[in-house]
């Protein structure tokens, strides 16, 4: 297999979808015109991946991307693409779960994963139990008769616990659960999910693979076995991104290998700044031996990533509140995986249900952009400042 920087720059650009043309053009379109009747007939009926038909079922700008996507993850069948991050999680669970089945879903979830669960899918009778980062093999306890899916998200958003996705798609596999994965903050580039054995690896393509907090995507890449439900639930849900930002996607993928170099790389010397500072608890970030997980994230990633969090030795909401609004380089606000570094409060506490969050101070999590390290360690050096000025 040929290197990261090769294999994004390269993914999807058949000829047939960029006419020749470096970049796949924007191709817009509802209506398809079809020569005649007969012909339309003899299109009607066919399967439409990868053939233009009508514009919800997609034109080659956004095959290309998904052909992409498909590409970087070694064993998947294909890549179906949505308008967020969230809708690809919502699609992906309803192409597996019916009324009836249990969900088993890791505690350190995204929230609003946490939140399908406890509503839509809860309406429609889809019991879900909430198990620990941590669980490993030890999930089989967990299984009863109505299991029907495992869904994992590694590092768990907000606390970075490093899940053991091996032992627990063995435990699946072994009784034919479906393993869905969130594999946001490693991409297939850092971990290749369905190569560990994952059957549905979902992204939110709004953060690194679109990469400039511009555009708001999502994607499931499946197996061979899990594709014909995955795509059909997506179709019958009327699930289409625009072209425009299918471009956007294509356009940051590009350069998505380079980029995440970049922010691993940044992410860890500012975290190992931090794990040094009196002000400072604890950092958890995977390779950091802090994190939970963390000798899991040695033997299964090839690489890091810029989102991690840190944990402050003390002092209340108005001190951590003084040290992120001190920060200049940081901005503060929601999402990550752009160019520029962000600084926001969590509070995993009230969010647990299987396991309570242990951690003592107050939480602070970064996503390290493209600014130089240098520059990042300095800012939060004089935010650590304001903080201490405000513990007194
Ligand atoms: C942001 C995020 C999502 C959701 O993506 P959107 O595009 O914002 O809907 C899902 N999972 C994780 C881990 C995320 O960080």
């Amino acid at each position: 297999m040929s290197g990261d920087g090769t294999r994004v720059v390269r993914a999807g650009r058949r000829a047939e979808w960029t006419q020749g043309i470096v970049n796949p053009p924007v191709w817009r379109a509802s209506t398809i015109l079809y020569d005649s009747v007969a012909d339309l007939r003899a299109n009607g009926g066919r399967d439409t991946h990868h053939r233009l038909f009508y514009g919800r079922r997609g034109t080659p700008t956004q095959w290309s991307l998904a052909d992409a996507l498909t590409e970087l993850e070694p064993g998947a069948e294909a890549t179906f693409l949505y308008p967020s991050g969230v809708a690809a999680i919502a699609a992906a669970l309803l192409s597996v779960l019916s009324p009836g089945d249990e969900l088993l879903l890791v505690d350190s979830a995204y929230d609003p994963t946490r939140n399908l669960a406890n509503g839509l899918l809860k309406r429609m009778g889809i019991a879900t139990r909430f198990y620990d980062p941590l669980i490993g093999e030890e999930i089989a306890e967990l299984i009863g008769p109505s299991t029907r899916a495992i869904f994992l998200e590694s590092p768990g958003s907000l606390t970075f616990e490093v899940q053991d996705i091996p032992a627990i798609v063995a435990v699946a596999k072994e009784r034919g659960i479906v393993t869905l994965l969130d594999n946001t903050w490693a991409t297939p580039l850092r971990l290749p999910a369905l190569a560990l054995g994952i059957d549905l690896s979902i992204l939110a393509g709004t953060k690194y693979v679109g990469g400039h907090s511009d555009v708001m995507l999502g994607s499931v890449t499946a197996t061979p076995a899990r594709w014909p439900a995955l795509r059909d639930t997506s179709y019958q849900l009327g699930q289409t991104v625009s072209p425009d930002d299918a471009f956007l996607g294509s356009r940051g993928l590009r350069t998505m290998a380079l980029r995440l170099d970049r922010h691993a790389e940044s992410a860890l010397a500012v975290a190992r700044w931090l794990a040094d500072r009196p002000e400072v608890a604890r950092v958890l970030h995977p390779a950091l031996p802090d994190c939970p997980g963390s000798s899991i994230f040695h033997r299964d990633f090839r690489g890091g990533a810029g989102l991690f969090a840190f944990e402050l030795a003390g002092g209340g909401e108005g001190a951590r509140a003084a040290l992120i609004d001190a920060l200049a380089l940081f901005g503060i606000g929601y999402s990550w995986g752009g160019f520029e570094s962000l600084a926001i409060p969590v509070d995993p506490a009230r969010l647990r249900t299987a396991v309570p969050w242990q951690g003592q101070g107050p939480l602070v999590r970064l996503s390290i952009g493209l600014e130089d390290a240098a520059d990042l360690i300095a800012d939060l050096e004089q935010g650590l400042a304001a903080w201490r000025t405000a513990t007194g």
